[in-house]
């Protein structure tokens, strides 16, 4: 790789609703839609309802979704080199076997498509990098067969702008923990594509009370949490030492796993049934695993990149103890698999010329993290997102 290359900065958490998926939308009369309203003077609003009680009537959804154009001029507006774009939630999650297996199949090709005739990016001939790479879909539905599963890996695997997977948490109905993945699994490992797991169901709305506080509980912390059980689940199912070579990627910043591994820890050995079933200590699951760095503050992402390191000291046999490293070595190790990342188009600001709060504040806590060298930035903004997804020509 280039050292040029190495310093892009890489948004690894960035959405599309490509137009055919955005046409599905529209279609519907059930959740997920897109409505149409008309504001007082007349103009259509489109809104999107993507959450079974969906609050404050839908959110406004534009081009941005969907037009690449607007994506770019998202790039260009923030100096974002290259992104490696996503179908946004609820995927595939609502349609019935066939039509799941059928669209994945569809928007596969329509997002190699928007990829590999985009722009690219880097000086001379031989450097140039595309500007838009892809994590694909699967048709992960209740009642799914395997082999309609391993389909759409090998498809995904042969699209050339294609380098991971985006997969929700519910697996085909009973989580990501079920034994029925084990052949995908298995399969995406030896494809060496990169799982992102992102949430969209959150937790249990009544957890949320009776005030109306829109969707700030179950984006701030019904999203995160349902990604903190679902890869808990993973571990505690032995998923991580069946297929030691997996690359998952989890989204803002692994929620709460980081914070929480240590009690996981303890809970896991008062209970000798879970405990026989793992190979190590639940915190030296937490080193197997890449984040993104959508935490929106430097304290955040500097304790995620110290619980990614230390989960060396916890392998079975390690001699390593507790107080060998230093803070900066720690922290600095654990940077390696922390990314860049946006959620873009979620999260718009309020004016048109303004820049995303979202761009701004995590390019700032990446820049204040304690303990992080410049070349460890260096990585977190794209380096190590180049390495990971393989980004080149
Ligand atoms: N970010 C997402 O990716 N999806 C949402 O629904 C909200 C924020
Ligand atoms: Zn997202």
């Amino acid at each position: 790789m280039t050292s040029t290359a190495l310093k892009m900065l890489v948004d690894v958490h960035s959405h599309v609703y490509l137009p055919r998926y955005t046409a599905l939308l529209r279609s519907r009369t059930t959740v997920p839609l897109i409505k149409t309203l008309t504001t007082p003077d007349g103009k259509p609003d489109d809104r999107l309802l993507i959450l079974d009680h969906e609050p404050s009537g839908g959110r406004p959804v534009g081009s941005q979704y969907w037009d690449r154009d607007e994506k770019l001029k998202f790039m260009d507006q923030h100096g974002i080199d290259v992104t490696v774009v996503s179908t946004a939630n609820p995927w595939l999650d609502f349609l019935p076997p066939p039509e799941a297996h059928k669209l994945a199949h569809e928007l596969n090709e329509d997002l190699e498509q928007y990829c590999s005739s985009s722009p690219k990016v880097g000086a001379g001939n031989s450097t140039q990098i595309p500007r838009l790479f892809g994590f694909g879909l699967l048709p992960l539905v209740p009642e799914v067969s395997v082999s309609s599963l391993l389909e759409s890996i090998k498809q995904i695997s042969e699209l050339p702008h294609l380098r991971g997977v985006i997969m929700g948490t519910r697996g085909v109905g009973k989580g990501l923990d079920d034994e029925a993945l084990d052949p995908v699994w298995e399969a995406i490992e030896k494809a060496g594509l990169v799982v992102f797991f992102h949430p969209h169901y959150g937790v249990d709305p009544k957890a949320w009370g009776e005030k109306d506080n829109g969707h700030v509980l179950p984006l701030a912390l019904g999203f995160p949490f349902e990604t903190t059980t679902a890869i808990t689940r993973l571990i505690l199912a032995g998923v991580l030492d069946r297929f030691p070579s997996l690359k998952l990627l989890l989204a803002h910043s692994g929620g709460a796993i980081p914070i929480l591994s240590s009690r996981l820890s303890s809970c896991v050995v008062h209970d000798p049934v879970v405990a026989s079933r793992l190979k190590h200590d639940a915190r030296y699951y937490i080193g197997k695993l890449y984040l993104d760095a959508v935490s929106y503050g430097p304290e955040e992402m500097g304790f995620a990149s110290e619980s990614i390191a230390r989960a060396g000291r916890y392998e079975n046999g390690s001699q390593e103890t507790a107080t060998q490293k230093a803070l900066s070595v720690k922290r600095s190790l654990g940077s390696k698999r922390m990314m860049f990342g946006t959620d873009h188009p979620f999260f718009p600001p309020l004016s048109t010329t303004e820049k995303w709060k979202s761009v701004v504040e995590n390019l700032q806590a990446i820049e204040e993290v304690q303990g992080w060298s410049e070349e460890d930035k260096v990585g977190v903004r794209g380096g190590n997102a180049v390495e990971l997804f393989n980004l080149k020509a």
